[in-house]
């Protein structure tokens, strides 16, 4: 797939890693040349130089999206990531599979470290963790006034993700009460984490049978549509691949994935309480195509929506977090700069309202947009 970049130059409008950092061989056109070149001499770079290249890049995939030569980078970035396994990658890896026993307590245990041992390398970890849990969370305004009737009836899977099930239940119970509002029977299904940090750490296999997992819930429901809450889960499970009987079965599964804000789009919302908070919305990078969140905020909170990113990525960078936090710095503070000024922040990825949480200025508060409804 390297082989097909015809370096002219696109995805480096749009990466964030780049734009915030200056540094061209930080970018996609050069981790694509990069791996291009070690297909063809894979002794050219020392071990440690590639694993420490591997480590260098978001996963935001924004590059992917305007490739018209089908480059996948993050694809690539995580094959490179498999190839060269190290000891962060593994407490990644461990951090995602062991969700459902790690997260809750680690997010408490991490509350209760004192501050003087919040240090510059490992402070805004230690606050991302404490932020995972619960909490009580942004206050909400926002009352559904009627549903539509366009999905009454119909059966749906829930896709809530890892961290509504297991440290955000707020977003769960909200994600269901609107569910019954709209008249969904929400069929009964586990489904297992989406996989895609996993695939992006480079833990292909791992990722490939949560995949298959989480098609086997889909088809022993009757292949119903799945509903998302999270961006990010609902790119990487509309990244499943090898794991369908033939492509129009992939092709069904992709049509199922359906965003909770794009069926709760039609509903009628009044504003219940005052706002004295000035509202903006991070647009996240896995949200491709038309935002329905951002769109439906927008004309739920009547235009009352301050400040919005746009082009800018939380930082968050999943594996790179843990081997390269200081270069996801300038990327966090230029989402920041444009969300300057907004007292309250709302998003639609779990992945980044944990990165925007631990790295909020001080009196932001940052939450999903469904903890704005009430
Ligand atoms: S990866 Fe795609 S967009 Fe980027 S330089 Fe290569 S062909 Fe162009
Ligand atoms: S995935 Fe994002 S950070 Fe990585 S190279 Fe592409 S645009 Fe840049």
């Amino acid at each position: 797939m390297a082989g097909e970049c015809i370096l002219c130059g696109k995805c480096m409008e749009v990466c964030p890693l780049l734009r915030a950092t200056g540094r061209e061989e930080l970018g996609p056109r050069a981790k694509a040349d990069l791996c291009r070149v070690l297909v063809e001499d894979p002794d050219l770079l020392s071990e440690a130089r590639v694993e420490k290249l591997a480590g260098l890049c978001l996963g935001c995939g924004r590059c992917r999206a305007v490739c018209s030569q089908g480059v996948d980078v993050p694809m690539l970035v995580a094959g490179l990531r498999q190839a060269h396994p190290d000891f962060k990658k593994w407490l990644w890896k461990t951090w995602l599979v062991r969700a459902r026993e790690l997260w809750s307590p680690g997010s408490t245990a991490a509350r209760l470290i004192p501050k003087q041992f919040h240090t510059e390398r490992f402070g805004p970890m230690l606050k991302m963790l404490s932020g995972l849990k619960g909490g009580p969370g942004l206050t909400p305004f926002l009352k559904i006034a009627s549903f539509p009737d366009t999905v009454r009836g119909e059966n749906m899977l829930l896709f809530a993700g890892c961290t509504a099930t297991y440290v955000q239940s707020r977003w769960l119970m909200t994600a269901l009460k609107l569910l019954d509002g709209l008249g969904v029977d929400v069929l009964p299904g586990e489904f297992k984490c989406c996989g895609s940090g996993l695939q992006s750490a480079g833990f292909a296999d791992v990722s490939r049978s949560m995949a298959e997992h989480n098609v086997a819930v889909w088809r022993n429901a009757g292949k119903p549509r799945v509903v998302t809450v999270c961006a990010s889960c609902k790119a990487g499970l509309e990244g499943y691949i090898a794991c369908f009987a033939s492509d129009e079965e992939q092709a069904e599964w992709g049509n199922s994935l359906l965003p909770l804000s794009e069926i709760i789009f039609d509903t009628e919302c009044v504003i219940s309480t005052p706002i004295h908070e000035r509202l903006g919305y991070h647009h996240p990078c896995h949200a491709t195509g038309v935002d329905r969140a951002g769109l439906f905020l927008h004309y739920a909170l009547n235009g009352i929506i301050e400040m919005a990113t746009d082009r800018e990525c939380c930082g968050f960078g999943g594996v790179m977090r843990l081997g390269a936090a200081d270069l996801t710095e300038p990327v966090n503070a230029a989402c920041w700069d444009t969300l300057a000024g907004a007292s309250v922040v709302v998003t639609g990825c779990s992945a980044c309202i944990g990165q925007l949480k631990a790295t909020a200025p001080h009196g932001v508060r940052v939450g999903h947009w469904l903890e704005l409804i009430e």
